[in-house]
């Protein structure tokens, strides 16, 4: 069965995304061939959580690295809205970016790994907009890294190596893959971070058809059903096309 074939036979799609979904809108991955880490290895060590507790050097990058402040300024591209049209049961997305939230209503959506938008004390588990902190940081209401009023240090709500994800929001996700989902389409990811990346896994234990689409290699291709190696535009412009859309924007 081809790409088409499988979402024309599909009653509950799942998605799940990745970096690679929002490289078009100009925010690089991680571990793609100009991703953050792939250009600058000790760069990881800005999302350990035990680095983040430790150093406040760390702290300090996590709230004024411009990764984030432009993140703030992103706009979804073409795959976004692409993913919108294929009308998921339930979308997945492992980005911080909230991209996918942009294009319009979702059913079902799980932001895996938490969003940058916003952030907690983690020690009081205030709630904070990191717009807000960032603009409290410039204008020296707040000392940088940020402190809340209880005395703990206040952190974007995006998981880091050595955290907890929440489990509501991926339990969620894994019982519709268990109960519901038949044909998964993983977009744009190494599938390479754990606990994700044994949802396909999951998936196929339950009888439902994976499918990977992402320009390289990725942990899963060998188990999959259906691997696509190329440009996600092209590929959902193409299965779009064939399914009769009539695609907006050329990819
Ligand atoms: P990753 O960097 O490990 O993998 C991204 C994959 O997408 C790479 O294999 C890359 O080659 C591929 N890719 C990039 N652009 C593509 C395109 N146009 N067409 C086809 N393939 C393309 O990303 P990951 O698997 O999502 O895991 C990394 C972690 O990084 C996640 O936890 C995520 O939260 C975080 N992250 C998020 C963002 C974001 O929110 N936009 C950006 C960078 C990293």
């Amino acid at each position: 069965m081809d790409l088409v074939d499988l979402l024309n036979s599909s009653k509950h799609l799942g998605i799940l995304t990745g970096a690679g979904v929002s490289t078009d809108s100009s925010i690089p991955d991680f571990r793609g061939p100009n991703g953050v880490w792939t250009n600058s290895p000790s760069s990881m060590r800005n999302s350990d959580f035990t680095a983040f507790l430790a150093s406040e050097e760390v702290r300090s990058h996590h709230w004024m690295n411009p990764f984030y402040a432009e993140l703030e300024t992103k706009q979804p591209n073409f795959v976004h809205e692409a993913i919108q049209t294929l009308c998921p049961s339930y979308l997945a997305t492992q980005n911080i970016d909230g991209l996918h939230t942009k294009v319009g209503p979702l059913s079902r959506y799980a932001e895996l790994h938490g969003t940058f938008r916003t952030a907690t004390c983690i020690e009081c588990d205030k709630q904070y907009i990191s717009a807000d902190v960032l603009k409290s940081i410039n204008d020296g209401t707040l000392p940088c890294p940020p402190i809340c009023e209880c005395g703990g240090y206040i952190k974007r709500d995006i998981v880091m190596f050595g955290q907890e994800l929440d489990w509501d929001v991926f339990n969620g996700f894994e019982a519709f893959l268990k109960e519901q989902c038949d044909v998964l389409l993983c977009i744009g990811s190494t599938l390479s971070v754990f606990p994700v990346a044994a949802l396909p896994g999951v998936a196929k234990q339950h009888g439902v058809k994976v499918v990977v689409i992402n320009q390289e290699e990725t942990d899963f291709d060998d188990r999959a059903d259906l691997v696509i190696y190329d440009d996600i535009a092209k590929v959902l412009g193409e299965a779009l096309t064939s399914l009769g859309f009539s695609v907006a924007k050329t990819p």
